[in-house]
């Protein structure tokens, strides 16, 4: 299958959203990464997004509406906290875990009888979303366990061949996948994978928000994951990552003697001045890592990078999506220093 790739005009959208109503799978830019669209109700077109990304079954795929008011099309019943977190936070890199109902297959759910349902707000998927008039189920557009995509180059160099189209919208704003919750009780949720949509930021309008254990800790073996996800090797490069959590000055000294020909370091801007070694820059706040991190892993791969240590981040606010996605790449190994 030859993929070709569109432009973010109306006319070019049209022959995206044409692909997706016909059951055929399309590369589409997001605010958080680029996914892997197809019609969330075609069994067919879902699982041919499965084989593509060579993703187990039994990891669900996020369904993307226009509005989170169809989301009743969707889903069995939607508590009122729902409504509220979706007023404050839709369109937006939110997915909130629901029950589904009869409209969204089984493939398309990973088995579950829930559906997390996401409002996306970049211009171009939303328009996608309209002109196909379908839900559109969307994972990240890279080859299972790899670095998500954050750009049109990324998806095709993973995709080439597999898919009819990619779109390209540019580089994605945000840079880590959504903030993905479920719901406990009337005004509790849980973070079952952090993003951009902060603990912070969800008390505003929850009582309580829990940080599930998976988030930063290995799964043992034959614990049952919340969000399937977690259980799998997740957003790794072919280089080794080794993440060190210490300050510029120490983790200067600790890679010192560990430098050679294939080795790399993968440090704040602020630390760059002054440090002798092979390295590259992914951003100093946890804005801007999150939004350079998905990026960095990749271009490592490309020059050639064997071993990678990575000065880790904060785990505070947005930084716990940036730690939560390098915890993994890494196999979580840690060194503290
Ligand atoms: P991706 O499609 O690559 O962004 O990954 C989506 C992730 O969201 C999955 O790996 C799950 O961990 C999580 N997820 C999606 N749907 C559900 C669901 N119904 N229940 C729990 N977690 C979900
Ligand atoms: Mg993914």
């Amino acid at each position: 299958m030859e993929t070709i790739l569109l432009s973010d005009n109306e006319a070019q959208l049209e022959i995206a959203a044409g692909f997706i109503k016909s059951g055929e799978i399309v590369g589409i830019p997001t605010e958080t990464v680029y996914g892997l669209g197809a019609d969330a109700s075609n069994e067919e077109a879902v699982r041919k997004v499965f084989a593509a990304k060579g993703r187990p079954a039994d990891n669900p795929l996020i369904v993307h509406l226009a509005d989170f008011s169809h989301a009743c099309k969707y889903t069995s019943s939607i508590p009122e906290l729902a409504y509220r977190l979706a007023e404050r936070f839709c369109p937006g890199p939110l997915t909130m875990v629901l029950p589904k109902n009869e409209q969204i297959p089984m493939i398309t759910s990973g088995g579950l009888d829930t559906v997390g349902i996401r409002v996306p707000s970049h211009p171009v998927m939303h328009r996608i979303i309209e002109l196909s008039g379908c839900p559109i189920a969307a994972p990240s557009a890279n080859t299972s366990g790899y670095p998500s995509p954050t750009s049109a180059d990324h998806v095709m160099r993973d995709m080439n061949g597999k898919i009819a189209a990619v779109v390209d919208g540019g580089q994605s704003e945000f840079g880590v996948e959504s903030t993905v919750i479920s719901f406990e009780g009337e005004n509790t949720v849980r973070i079952l994978r952090p993003g951009c949509i902060t603990r912070e930021m969800l008390l505003e309008v929850c009582d309580e928000v829990v940080i599930d254990h998976a988030i930063l800790h290995e799964l043992e073996a034959g614990q049952k994951a919340a969000s399937p996800g977690m259980k799998y090797k997740h957003y790794s490069p072919k280089a080794d990552i080794i993440m060190v959590e210490g300050d510029a000055d120490a983790f200067r000294r600790y890679v010192g003697d560990k430098m050679s020909a294939d080795t790399y370091c993968l440090i704040y801007d602020g630390d760059e001045r002054n440090f002798p070694y092979r390295h590259m820059t992914y951003g100093e706040d946890s804005s801007e890592q999150a939004h350079w991190l998905f990026q960095r892993l990749r271009e490592l791969d490309d020059i050639g990078a064997k071993k990678v240590y990575v000065r880790a981040p904060s785990s505070e606010g947005v930084g716990l999506a940036v730690y939560n996605r390098l915890i993994r790449a890494a196999g979580f190994e840690v060194i503290r220093i």
